[in-house]
């Protein structure tokens, strides 16, 4: 519209004044350039611009040093490589399925290898973790505080080992003032566990084979094969229509915590 106005200017006054024809001319193309540019750059500057979301914590409390890397090692790897923040809290050494120290090691190793920047091993006793439940729940209250999670990621409450029920418990109360608790599924997770978030892991399958591989103190078990970790999930995958995926049942979740909505 201004251009036009500059260009009828331009022409009334070649009109009116025939021997400066030369400089309206002018006039009106630098006019013309000028408000071409200007109107580029203000729909440059009215574009939206590209909000950049703050990485998110993710507080992963396992009861026995293996039980992370087993239950959602290829979330917390794909959570890696996405910028975020991931903590690994285990809150029993295994000594009674096992020997300590090397699983210590071996979980120091795994968690390593998923890419999680902080991982601790908690010394409340193994297969006995219930009767530790308040000094549990202060344990994590204290990670909680000093990390402050966006999501917390546990056992489930339809788990049969006592000591995955123990640590549910314990974090649903640690935990009761956090937004977003998820649930991951261990292999001793009963036929009630029902998970209803998944998170597509395709590429992030093999890291997870790999990582519980590392915990070779209990590699006899039989849910320690990259069969049996496969097969749950590709399972999980075709729930989704995914070629693979892990599966998490809802404590709660808000929005944010997962995109945008
Ligand atoms: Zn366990």
């Amino acid at each position: 519209m201004a251009g036009n106005l500059v260009l009828l200017l331009s022409v009334i006054g070649y009109l009116s004044t025939p021997d400066s024809a030369e400089l309206w001319a002018g006039f009106a193309i630098i006019t013309a350039i000028w408000l071409f540019m200007f109107s580029m750059v203000s729909i440059f500057l009215q574009r939206r611009p590209q909000r950049k979301e703050r990485p998110k914590r993710f507080l992963a409390v396992g009861a026995h040093p293996d039980d992370v890397e087993l239950a959602c090692g290829a979330t917390i790897a794909k959570l890696v490589d996405s910028g975020h923040e991931v903590r690994i809290m285990v809150m029993s050494q295994g000594e009674n399925g096992g020997n300590a120290p090397r699983r210590i090691r071996e979980a120091q190793r795994g968690a390593a290898y998923l890419g999680a920047q902080s991982h601790s091993v908690q010394d409340f006793c193994d297969t006995r973790l219930s009767e530790s439940s308040n000094d549990m729940v202060a344990a994590i209250e204290q990670e909680i505080t000093l990390f402050e999670p966006d999501v917390v990621l546990t056992h489930s409450a339809t788990d049969i080992h006592q000591d995955h029920e123990a640590v549910h418990r314990a974090v649903m109360r640690a935990g009761r003032k956090l937004p977003s608790i998820l649930c991951f599924e261990s292999p001793s997770v009963g036929h009630d566990f029902s998970p209803k978030f998944f998170v597509d892991v395709e590429k992030y399958t093999d890291i997870k084979v790999e990582a519980i591989k590392l915990h070779s103190d209990q590699r006899t078990k039989p849910y320690m094969t990259g069969t049996r970790t496969k097969a749950i999930a590709n399972f999980r995958g075709s729930q989704v229509k995914q070629k693979s995926a892990e599966g998490f049942e809802v404590m709660r979740l808000v929005s944010k915590t997962v995109g945008d909505f």
